[in-house]
């Protein structure tokens, strides 16, 4: 008898344990740790403004390695990524049908780095602040209420004041039409070659010179040494390919190129949105989407690594006096533009090498970047504006026009 009443007060002692771990309220939560949520959280830290926070990342794949490249421009004297950079060019290369270019991009310079590495050194950097948590549990749902928003796990129900989700939805944009979305799809491969085939000193952004097939079709070549790259077949179209068939081109090109001498060491797929659906209209007082999620990917170009890192870094700002989450995203004159290439691109899927061509025939990469990163003047971009064929661009104008009257 004593051995079941004990039985119960332990039963009773572990589920006032349980309830009481349930009603934590956590300052911060994230769902999912990709790169959204490990800049925001890493820039956290770095502020020491929000030592007194509770932070809760929520993150369905214990298993999350090496699962994908990033690449993107800077100050080549930047060191803010260098523990993490594992190869950087100099040049960069542009080919097509009518244009065959290598540019120095100095200031600049291209840097690839392997997401593994920052996912390890941000786990180990997380475990040594008390004030975060980071669970692998898989979001299934969330909700706002009065003074916070519930989030329930395939485990557990969390409560939060702030609630940050990178958790991409398909669906969401998919299902509407007055957006045109298309997507940066890929397959690459790492391979390495018995002889010498690569200018180790050039990153190839964009070589056209592959069947374009009615759709804008690319490769894209990142090599770490003469023997070694990373190839990438990429589409910026509205439907992904069956696997087989970007393998098929992959192999056409390294055969055109003579190159047969080879072993695959690695692979790497992925599609990225390219889409100007608001994303913000789905954030609400205490919740933000953020990364893709949140619309943080170029539209037009699918970049997104280092446009995290500059909402990142506002983000940490403007929570350091907000906590209205409504008024975080601001749309600016790029959100158009990438609006009306993407109408174009959308409706004349094949000349995406043509436009493309016209860009970096007319202007120097330095021009170029500087537009996609959202820092030209608007001088500059006139200059860019006037690489494209009018006629074009001024249909779309009126199509885009003709439809907010609908
Ligand atoms: C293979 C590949 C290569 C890329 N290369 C580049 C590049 O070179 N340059 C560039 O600028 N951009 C690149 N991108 C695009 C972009 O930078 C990345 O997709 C980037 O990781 C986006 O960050 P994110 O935080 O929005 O999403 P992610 O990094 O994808 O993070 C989302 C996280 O949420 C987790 N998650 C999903 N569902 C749940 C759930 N229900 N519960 C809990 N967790 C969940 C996922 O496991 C993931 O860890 C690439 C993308 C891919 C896929």
């Amino acid at each position: 008898m004593i051995e079941l009443f004990l039985l119960l007060c332990l039963i009773g002692i572990f589920c006032t344990f349980g309830e009481v771990e349930k009603e934590q309220v956590y300052d911060f939560t994230f769902a999912g740790a990709g790169a959204a949520t490990l800049q925001i959280v890493e820039k956290l830290l770095q502020s020491g403004n929000f030592t007194d926070k509770q932070l809760l990342v929520l993150e369905q794949d214990p298993n999350k390695e090496n699962d994908r490249t990033w690449c993107f421009w800077e100050a080549k004297t930047n060191t803010q990524w260098s523990e993490h950079i594992v190869k950087e060019w100099d040049n960069i290369c542009f080919r097509s049908t009518n244009l065959s270019l290598k540019e120095h991009i100095s200031p600049l310079s291209y840097k690839m780095m392997r997401s593994g590495s920052y996912y390890a050194s941000m786990r180990t950097l997380i475990k040594q602040h008390n004030n975060i948590t980071l669970k692998y549990e898989g979001v299934a749902s969330f909700e706002e209420h009065e003074s916070g928003v519930r989030i329930t796990t395939n485990e557990k129900t969390y409560n939060t004041k702030l609630f940050f989700n990178s958790i991409f939805d398909w669906e969401v944009v998919q299902q509407q039409k007055r957006y045109p979305v298309l997507q940066q799809h890929f397959v690459g491969w790492f391979i390495k070659t018995q002889k010498p085939h690569f200018d180790a000193d050039s990153a190839t952004i964009m070589d056209f010179k592959v069947a374009q097939k009615g759709s804008t079709r690319f490769m894209y070549v990142l090599p770490s040494s003469e023997t070694e790259a990373l190839i990438e077949y990429t589409l910026f179209s509205k439907e992904k390919l069956k696997p087989a068939a970007y393998e098929r081109e992959l192999r056409a090109y390294l055969s055109e190129k003579d190159i047969r001498d080879y072993t695959i060491e690695e692979q790497e797929a992925g599609n990225i949105p390219m889409t100007c659906y608001p994303f913000a209209k789905h954030n609400s007082k205490r919740i933000l989407h953020i990364g893709s999620a949140g619309g943080w990917t170029k539209p037009s170009t699918g970049f997104t690594f280092a446009f995290i890192e500059r909402k990142a870094t506002a983000l940490v700002d403007f929570l350091k006096s907000n906590t209205d989450m409504r008024q975080f995203e601001k749309r600016n004159r790029f959100w158009w533009y990438d609006l009306l290439f993407l109408d174009v691109l959308a409706r004349h899927n094949h000349k995406g090498s043509f436009l493309f061509s016209r860009m970096f025939q007319h202007n120097k990469p330095a021009r170029i970047f500087r537009f996609l990163e959202e820092r030209s003047s608007p001088k500059e971009e006139v200059q860019i504006m006037r690489s494209f064929p009018l006629g074009l661009f001024v249909g779309q104008v009126f199509r885009r026009l003709l439809r907010a009257f609908h």
